[in-house]
């Protein structure tokens, strides 16, 4: 679609054996992960071994102490497939790095060799059922009781929430209270599998079913006060400290997921035999989708910018929510266009051209990591310093 400057032969190398696993190992399973509302847990292991998992943690630590291309890679190529029962970025780029930069090193020897192994499954807990988008409304209490910590609470919409080993959440550490122009005073709390008073409940969502999103209730859980992960009261600095990574993450998704739809989308019209040739031949149907297409090429090259703004260490959060916002937002737009152009077909379930599933997923997409209003509001205040 683009002549991309971005990787060198190792990460094309990388790319044939993520095709070749996905290809074996996840696509012909996929439907009945859907069915599932999860992927297997032994999937994770496979895919730890065959390389897809933490990429940029150090070896030392059981990673491959690559750089951040070789996790876009893998995000590519499951983004491609529409796949979304095993979301490596979630442990590869977000709970992975998050143990490793802010984890003590008693932390980081026992948890990172599972991540990276997928011998365990990670998650993070922000969002709750009074709502995501504004982090200063979490409630979650953590409370100190001398060498331990009393978590009580509640997290919603959790991938991974159900199967996870490991769960980083985001708690308001006692005595701190929620008024906006206060300072906030968060701890991230490393809650284990087994920990009792933990009770999870999987969430049957339309969109991304294969996905395992849950609903996670901390009544009274005794946590050690060895699992808290960096300084305590640090919590809403870390946070917004992994933002832009995590847009970037679901833009570099999105991206990918809406150049495979357009592929298939020039495809399916240029099969579909009208009276005059195929509907690719109508000029309404050129139009579209030059306006698509255009659309996708000049947010590749700024993807792909905010990609090597990250590598080289200066990715900054307006961007990241740029990419964020336009990836989702024209995937969408993707989705819609092959919805319609498909005809009925695109209803039917049963039909190769089946695309109301892609309106569904990508719809998820202007929400989640934070909705495309919230995107907008960084944006937008972040304006006058261009001035
Ligand atoms: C498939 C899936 C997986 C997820 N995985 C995780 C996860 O692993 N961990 C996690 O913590 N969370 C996760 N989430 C939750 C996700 O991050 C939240 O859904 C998201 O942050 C939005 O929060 P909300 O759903 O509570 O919507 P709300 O905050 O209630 O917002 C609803 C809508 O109100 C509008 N709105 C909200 N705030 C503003 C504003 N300031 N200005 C203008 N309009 C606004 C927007 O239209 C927004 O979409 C996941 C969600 C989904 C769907």
């Amino acid at each position: 679609m683009f002549k991309r400057t971005l990787f060198e032969q190792d990460h094309e190398i990388l790319r044939h054996q993520v095709a070749d696993f996905l290809d074996a190992q996840v696509v012909p399973d996929h439907a009945s992960w859907a069915a599932s509302r999860k992927a297997p847990r032994a999937i994770w292991q496979q895919a730890g071994a065959a390389g897809l998992l933490c990429r940029t943690i150090p070896q030392e630590y059981g990673g491959h102490g690559g750089d951040f291309r070789q996790s876009v890679v893998i995000i590519e190529e499951i983004a491609k497939r529409r796949l979304c029962g095993i979301l490596t970025f979630l442990q590869s780029d977000i709970v992975a790095p998050y143990l490793h930069r802010l984890g003590s090193d008693h932390q980081r020897q026992e948890y990172l060799p599972g991540l990276c192994s997928g011998q365990r499954i990670g998650a993070v807990a922000l969002t709750e059922p009074q709502g995501g988008s504004d982090l200063h409304q979490i409630s979650c209490q953590a409370e100190s009781d001398g060498d331990e910590i009393i978590l009580t609470g509640q997290k919603t919409h959790i991938s991974n929430g159900s199967e996870a080993d490991i769960i980083i959440v985001a708690a308001r550490s006692a005595g701190a209270r929620g008024t906006s122009g206060q300072a906030e005073s968060f701890d991230m709390v490393l809650v284990e599998a087994g920990t009792e008073g933990l009770l999870r409940s999987r969430i049957d969502k339309t969109g991304m079913p294969a996905l395992d999103t849950s609903h996670l209730r901390f009544d009274g859980c005794r946590i050690p006060k060895g699992n808290l992960l960096g300084a305590s009261g640090m919590g809403f600095f870390y946070l917004v400290s992994f933002l832009s990574i995590e847009r970037l993450v679901l833009a570099i998704y999105a991206q990918a997921m809406m150049e495979a739809l357009l592929k298939e989308t020039v495809k399916l019209c240029n099969m579909r035999k009208s009276a005059h040739g195929s509907t690719l031949d109508y000029q309404a149907t050129q139009f579209r989708l030059a306006d698509l297409y255009s659309d996708a090429i000049a947010n590749r090259s700024f993807v792909d910018s905010c990609i090597a703004d990250h590598v080289a260490g200066r990715l900054d959060n307006r961007n990241a929510c740029i990419a964020k916002l336009r990836s989702t937002e024209l995937l969408g737009r993707v989705a819609a266009a092959k919805l319609q152009l498909s005809g009925a077909r695109g209803f039917c379930a049963d039909s190769a051209e089946e695309a109301t599933r892609d309106v569904v997923d990508s719809a998820v997409q202007t929400v989640w990591g934070g909705s495309s209003e919230v995107m907008r509001n960084v944006i937008g205040s972040s304006l006058v310093n261009i001035l």
